[in-house]
């Protein structure tokens, strides 16, 4: 993953080292040395991060870190601060990303740019103030939830005495099976915070590959803590997906300040993350679904019909396409009005739904037309579940709502099914799809025709 990064520090031997390192990571690097030029180079080169080094003097770095937060252009910007100790908690509240020490080892360097990178991808906005990141995670209404697995019971005891006055969250602490466990159950935590080794060397990352892999847990957020010497599984750590590496002691309290703050930053940026999922998915479904009666719309339907075709040429198989009309609707617009006609499309659509259920696609077409799609079905089948829609919908009046004056309205409806299926060998699956819609909506007109609330069949398709 390569990346524009633009390093910014006062000292142009820091800048010129830093780059050399990120140019042989393949990064494309663009230098500033004065304030000014970061806030030039910002905007003109884009960066897809900004690694803000301590050889300012002024505006401090903090300051700078700031400003860049409160900036509308710049703020979607992560800032990767390098920092001493001193520096960290103010810089981590001023917005910054993430602070290094200086001294940072290569390796943790660029695991960590790929993991804000990977962030950056995936659409969070790590630059968010963490002002505005505490108070959406303080304001939540439904508390987190944060497992513990450590490497003996009295440190998972510990950093729960340290984290539960400052979190407002619900601890457990697990072992690594009890947390898989869980998991699997449908009861992920949205953090783990895993010692990097909990009975055996590197186990703990194990843990966390584990948890990622798995579809009930693998969107939480993840922290790992390591012990004194084992700096180098920092760099692994962050690799597998962590979004933090922490001392195995959590800093002690001097540092658990700074611990606390980076904890709420991953759980913020983990809830932001649902959100994004969660309207991702609303928008899929608004997309695909007609809203007035739930059924699949015709953008979606149509295309679903061509991947059955696809399915049916392939396996040799066929499938039925049901065009579906209700009869004389007109009518009931014109003596009830548009609410008594809306009442009834919707009873209709959830008849039709009722009888079809999962063997098939169920979509409102448009208007008072209705499409069913059963894959696997030949005409017997076929025609016997089309009649048993119609009776389901003749059988009993549409129940009109208080607006439209109540009461009842009776309400039939005319199909015509087609069945396609491979009578060509050049066929292809657009075409099928296509001329079996046409043959069934011809079948329906002649139901019309006939009198309308019956069902006919197409006839057999030729060769083409
Ligand atoms: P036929 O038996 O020949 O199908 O007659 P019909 O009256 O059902 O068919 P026609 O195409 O003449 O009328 C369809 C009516 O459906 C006309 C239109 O106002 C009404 N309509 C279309 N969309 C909606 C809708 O979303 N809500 C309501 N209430 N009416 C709709
Ligand atoms: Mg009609
Ligand atoms: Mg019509």
């Amino acid at each position: 993953m390569t990346a524009r990064i633009l390093v910014a520090d006062g000292m142009a031997t820091n800048r010129i080292t830093l780059k050399v390192r990120l140019a042989a990571a393949c990064h494309d690097v663009v230098t500033a040395g004065t304030y000014a030029q970061l806030l030039q180079q910002a905007r003109a080169a884009r960066p897809d991060m900004i690694i803000l080094g301590g050889g300012f003097v002024a505006p401090h770095p903090v300051q700078i870190c700031e400003e860049l937060a409160r900036d509308r252009d710049l703020a979607r910007i992560p800032v990767l601060m390098l920092a001493g100790k001193a520096a960290m908690l103010p810089a981590l509240r001023a917005g910054a990303a993430a602070v290094l020490e200086p001294t940072v080892e290569e390796q943790v360097l660029l695991a960590r740019i790929r993991g804000l990178l990977r962030d950056t991808n995936a659409g969070h906005e790590p630059q968010r103030s963490m002002a505005e990141a505490q108070a959406e995670f303080t304001g939540q209404p439904v508390t987190s939830g944060v497992t513990l697995v450590a490497d003996c019971a009295a440190r998972a005891l510990l950093w729960r005495h340290m984290l539960q006055r400052r979190l407002n969250s619900r601890f457990s602490i697990c072992n690594t099976e009890e947390a898989l466990a869980a998991a699997a159950a449908g009861r992920a935590a949205d953090l783990y915070l895993i010692a990097a080794d909990i009975e055996t060397r590197g186990d703990g990352l194990r843990l966390l590959s584990e948890l990622r892999s798995r579809s009930g847990s693998r969107d939480a957020a993840f922290v790992i803590a390591t012990g004194p010497h084992r700096a180098e599984l920092a760099a692994i750590a962050l690799d597998l997906g962590a979004g933090e590496v922490l001392p195995i002691d959590l800093g002690g309290e001097p540092g658990v300040e700074v611990a606390t703050l980076a904890l709420q930053m991953q759980l913020a940026r983990k809830k932001q993350s649902d959100q994004r999922r969660a309207d991702a998915l609303r928008n899929r479904l608004w997309a695909m679904t007609d809203p007035l009666t739930g059924l699949y719309n015709r953008r979606y339907a149509l295309p679903r019909l061509t991947e059955i075709a696809r399915d049916a040429l392939r396996e040799k198989d066929s499938f039925a396409v049901m065009a579906l009309d209700l009869d004389r609707f007109k009518r009931i617009n014109d003596c009830h009005g548009h609410a008594a006609g809306d009442a009834v499309l919707r009873d209709v659509a959830a008849r039709l739904e009722a009888v079809i259920g999962s063997s098939g696609i169920t979509a409102r077409l448009g208007g008072e037309e209705f499409l069913a799609v059963l894959p696997g079905m030949g005409e017997r089948e076929a025609w016997t579940r089309a009649e048993e829609v119609r009776r389901v919908v003749e059988a009993r009046p549409v129940m009109l709502p208080d607006l439209s004056g109540g009461g009842h309205v009776g309400i039939t409806l005319s199909a015509g099914v087609a069945i396609g299926r491979c009578v060509s060998a050049t066929f292809q699956p657009e075409r099928l799809a296509e001329m079996s819609l046409e043959r069934a909506d011809r079948a329906l007109m002649s139901a019309k025709a006939l009198g309308r609330n019956r069902v006919m069949l197409a006839q057999a398709e030729h060769a083409a």
